[in-house]
């Protein structure tokens, strides 16, 4: 204990009451478990083939368990614990027999109560190097020792953690800003137009139009998809946005109805487009779901029967769900999407991160491509912890086998960014404005599909006129 009392100065004192003090801002000891966490847990464990694994945060005296895989203990002593001898040194920690190695490496307190043999622990630090806690895997055999591709795996998973950990503290220090608004708050703010008649109107009348928005592959520039997004033309208004009419459209129900419309549309819009080229039949055409519309009944036959009528290929048709319209229907969420699934339809999680409690749920649905919102796409180029958290959500995604669209692209800094941290897909006014589908046709047309580089493309697609619907 000679050399602990030596350690003990006072400027390692400073040191400890800095890291303290950092560890208070994430506001995170006394929350309840993150499941976000657990997905890196489980995935440490599983790649390393280890008994456990855990995510620890050291306070003075205890390390909390935020995350486990493979055990129940939820704190442990500092004193003598695998965390601590991360807190003491300045990178992993490994040690492959524990019988094997010096006494002051072995540590008294692991995860499990019984005895392990081998154990890694990687430092999980905030942007500026103070070290929060540990990831640990642990293995009751003792095992080689890591090889250097397995260490910096280990150690991008501890990264991964830090990257959860700096998206609970934005979210701690904002807790409603994306909470969605209540019913009384909806109906607070003075939204008298339109009302559900002018949406039956309208649609009996047949103002509604689809655009589209290509998706591209980043690398080649190849479109690879198109978004369908919903436009009212309306008489005397002109172009109606969505965000306009669709929540009014999803209050009173006439989001059904209109939906179906929608998803008609876009089925026979599959089929023209394949009949002009059958080359086309690789393009997935998506379409938004609204949570009314998940939460019917026969929601995956309902699909069928759309397909069925239009002699639409399911494997060319996407939808696109957001977070918030899973959560009210969570309890049947996951056999809805299975079902959806079986038909060979994709599925796609819209505005991800704008959720609630976003990668909570991820592994537990069966999405095929994941979008990053566009706010976080817009916040690239602020600095280095937006990029952190948008490289987080790129490798969890990919880490469980999801496709990754940038949405929102609208400078060539975000698009090189984007593509530099291995998002494969984008999309957004950079490469192309939501456009009638006969403007779309003509993009289909180009060579190997392949958008060309010269930003006036972009440039020359302002917002059409109506007139220019009827081409
Ligand atoms: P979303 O599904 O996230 O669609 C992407 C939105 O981002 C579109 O807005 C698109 O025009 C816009 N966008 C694309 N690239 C950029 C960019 O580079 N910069 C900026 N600032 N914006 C970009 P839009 O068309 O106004 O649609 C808004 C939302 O309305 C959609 O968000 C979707 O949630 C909903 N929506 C659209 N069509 C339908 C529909 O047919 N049914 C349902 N239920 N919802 C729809
Ligand atoms: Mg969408
Ligand atoms: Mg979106």
């Amino acid at each position: 204990m000679k050399a602990r009392a030596a350690e003990n100065t006072q400027a390692e004192r400073r040191r400890e009451a800095t890291r303290l003090a950092a560890l208070a801002s994430y506001k995170i000891l006394d929350t309840p478990p993150d499941p976000a966490f657990d997905v890196i847990t489980r995935l440490a464990a599983e790649f390393f083939h280890a008994d456990s694994a855990a995510l620890g945060l050291a306070d003075q005296s205890r390390v909390w368990i935020k995350s486990s895989w493979g055990s129940d203990v939820r704190e442990v002593p500092r004193e003598n614990s695998i965390f601590n001898l991360v807190l003491a040194g300045n990178g992993p920690v490994v040690v492959p027999d524990i019988v094997e190695c010096a006494s002051e490496q072995r540590p008294t307190y692991l995860l499990h109560r019984r005895r392990a043999a081998f154990f890694a622990a990687a430092p999980v630090r905030t942007p500026d190097g103070q070290i929060l806690g540990a990831l640990v895997i642990v293995s009751d055999a003792p095992r080689p020792t890591l090889t250097l591709d397995e260490l910096r795996t280990f150690e991008t998973l501890a990264e991964m953690m830090a990257n959860l950990l700096e998206l609970h503290k934005l979210r701690a220090a904002s807790p409603h800003r994306n909470a969605p608004r209540t019913r009384a708050q909806r109906s607070a703010s003075p939204k008298p137009w339109p009302r559900c008649n002018d949406l039956r109107q309208a649609l009996e009348r047949r103002e509604f139009v689809l655009f589209y928005q290509p998706e591209v592959d980043l690398i080649s520039r190849r479109i690879v998809g198109v978004e369908a997004l919903i436009r009212w033309i309306h008489p005397e208004r002109g172009i109606v946005p969505p965000m306009e009419f669709i929540p009014q459209a999803e209050e009173c129900g006439m989001i059904l109805p209109i939906g179906d419309w929608g998803l008609a549309e876009a089925c026979h819009q599959i089929q023209a487009w394949n009949r002009n080229d059958p080359r086309n039949e690789s393009l997935r055409v998506c379409v938004n779901l609204s949570a009314r519309q998940f939460a019917r009944e026969g929601l995956a036959d309902h699909v069928k029967s759309l397909l069925l009528q239009s002699g639409a290929s399911s494997s060319q048709l996407g939808l696109e769900m957001t977070e918030s319209s899973l959560i009210p229907n969570m309890s049947t969420a996951v056999d809805v999407l299975a079902g959806l699934r079986t038909l060979g339809v994709s599925l796609l999680m819209d505005d991800f991160g704008t959720g609630y409690s976003s990668l909570n749920y991820l592994h537990a649905f069966p999405f095929d491509v994941l979008k990053i919102d566009r706010s976080f796409v817009a916040r690239l180029t602020e600095g280095h912890q937006p990029r952190q958290i948008v490289r987080t959500i790129i490798d969890l995604a990919r880490a469980l086998g999801m496709d990754v669209v940038g949405e929102g692209i609208e400078t060539h800094e975000q698009y090189r960014l984007l593509r530099q941290m291995g998002c494969r897909y984008g999309q957004g006014f950079l490469f192309a404005r939501p456009m009638p589908a006969a403007k779309i046709t003509a993009l289909l047309e180009l060579p190997g599909r392949l958008l060309p580089e010269s930003p006036a493309l972009a440039a020359s697609q302002e917002p059409p006129h109506p007139a220019e619907l009827s081409a």
